[in-house]
């Protein structure tokens, strides 16, 4: 891959790894405050709490998980291994890339799963 595609997927992974951690942050003190809410007599709220508990849990494991992907794509773009398919081997088309820079299937391999 030449080096201005390469240095602006790199740009965009870097950005959607700070905006990932943020969320991390902000998700685990939204999810402290629910804590408090939690000691409030009414029942109702008690539902609630503990919905937004697990709302903000499963949103913190997919936040996480991205978090992986984006970290792994920019491993490898440091070990010169980024952008080919771990299936098939090919490059992954550019415009594949820039809509989501941490994929690591091509579109055939992706679909033939
Ligand atoms: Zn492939």
């Amino acid at each position: 891959m030449d080096e201005a595609p390469r240095q602006a997927l790199h740009d965009q992974l870097v950005e959607s790894r700070e905006a990932l951690r943020q969320l991390l942050i902000g998700g685990a003190e939204s999810a402290e405050r629910v804590e408090i809410d939690n000691s409030c007599q009414s029942q109702l709220s008690r539902v609630e709490a503990q919905q937004g508990r697990e709302m903000a849990r499963a949103l913190r494991a997919r936040w996480e998980r991205e978090l992986g992907r984006v970290e792994g794509a920019l491993r490898r773009m440091e070990n010169d291994e980024y952008g080919d398919c771990f299936v098939c081997g090919e490059p992954i088309p550019f415009r594949r890339l820039q809509s989501d820079a941490s994929v690591t299937r091509c579109v055939e391999c992706a679909e033939s799963e």
